[in-house]
């Protein structure tokens, strides 16, 4: 069988280092892809660590579910993409794509998806799937997606979660332009959820937690930042928003900002604490409110976000590191200390 190098942890509390793990030889519906770049997502972080009592890690976990790459291999009956092709692939590989949700487009709710790491492997080749913290990956075709070529590709990379997962949600709630929209947490999801909230001509607030994060959240196109721990500049925006984006990662009082939104107003939650979030009733039904949450986006919708991308010029802002960086990187993830996604530039496994 095929190997590939990668990146693995062994435990919760082991360093993530090199692995060689067996990739499958394509089957006639598969794409294999040389990864180029792969995004680095908290949910890799939480994933790695075993922080959600929902999902259990199996390790060895190969994290990475922000690919871009290069097509090196395609089997008979590939349609999509050929030889040579920039392609991605996000947090999905596979789906029955028989049942209600994959003929509506909503791969992600599939009762029998696959993610691209740490679901079980159907094809046998490990006991789980292995994701893109490596150098190549076999995909089915559905599940790979098309990259626009005016992009460049370590920015691309982290559209392929952090971007669908906050343009699927802005794109549900209706038609933004000229609407109050709030950010919360400045990190990879929420620069995303930024640009594409300016994008869609939204008058945009970033709510964070970091003073220092001011000047460039309003170069990404945040129109203003109301620093969360500021009790007065919450207040000013009390009842104010149409619809406000929760990506935090960890524990926080979501009915601070619950007090934010207008009558009838939405918060969609896409951040993943493993710990119950408690809600005041009180908070949303005086005012009719809405409390949603939202995974990533089908594969459709995520061509859609990618073209779009392509359109607008918008790509995430990356930190270029060695896959060798990735421990330091989580360190400083937790830190909040990235402008705004680390991008692992795969060329740098070659060495390992
Ligand atoms: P990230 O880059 O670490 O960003 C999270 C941001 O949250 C931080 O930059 C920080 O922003 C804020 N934050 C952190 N700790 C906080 C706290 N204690 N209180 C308030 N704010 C805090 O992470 P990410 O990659 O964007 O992922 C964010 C979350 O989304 C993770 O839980 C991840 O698993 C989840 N996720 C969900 C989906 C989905 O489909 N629903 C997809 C991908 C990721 P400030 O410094 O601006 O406050
Ligand atoms: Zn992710």
């Amino acid at each position: 069988m095929p190997t590939a190098k990668s990146y693995a942890a062994s435990s919760a509390t082991s360093p993530l280092a090199s692995l060689q793990i067996p990739r499958r030889d394509p089957t006639e519906r598969d794409v294999e892809i040389e990864i180029l770049f792969c995004g680095v997502c908290h949910s890799d972080l939480h994933q790695v660590r075993n922080e959600w009592s929902a999902v259990p890690t199996t390790y060895p976990c190969v994290p990475g579910h922000e690919i871009v790459g290069r097509v090196t291999q395609v089997g008979s009956a590939v349609k999509k993409h050929k030889i040579g092709d920039i392609v991605g692939v996000g947090c999905l590989v596979d789906s029955d794509q028989t049942c209600p949700q994959c003929q509506a487009n909503l791969e992600q709710f599939c009762p029998h998806s696959t993610f691209t790491y740490n679901s079980p492997d159907k094809h046998g080749t490990a006991p789980v799937t292995y994701g893109g913290y490596s150098s190549s990956i076999v995909v089915d075709e559905h599940f790979v997606l098309g990259v626009p070529a005016n992009l460049s590709l370590a920015g691309v990379a982290p559209l392929l979660c952090a971007g669908i997962t906050t343009y699927s949600p802005m794109r549900r709630w209706g038609d933004l332009k000229g609407k109050k929209v709030g950010v919360i947490g400045l990190g990879g999801l929420g620069h995303m959820g930024v640009k594409f909230s300016h994008a869609f001509g939204a008058h945009t607030t970033v709510l964070s937690t970091s003073p220092k994060k001011k000047e460039s959240a309003l170069a990404l196109g945040a129109d203003e930042v109301v620093i969360s721990s500021d009790a007065n500049d919450m207040q000013k925006h009390a009842g104010s928003f149409d619809f406000i984006l929760d990506t935090v990662s960890a524990d926080h009082d979501i009915n601070a900002y619950l007090n934010l939104l207008k009558i009838d107003g939405t918060l969609t939650l896409v951040g993943a604490p493993d710990k119950p979030l408690p809600v005041s009733a009180f908070g949303l039904i005086f005012g009719r409110k809405r409390l949603a949450g939202s995974l990533i986006g089908g594969i459709a919708e995520t061509q859609e976000m990618l073209d779009f991308c392509g359109t607008h010029n918008i790509t995430s802002d990356v930190e270029i590191i060695p896959i060798q960086k990735i421990n330091e990187a989580y360190e400083r993830l937790l830190k909040s200390d990235v402008k705004y996604r680390f991008s692992i530039d795969m060329a740098s496994l070659k060495s390992e």
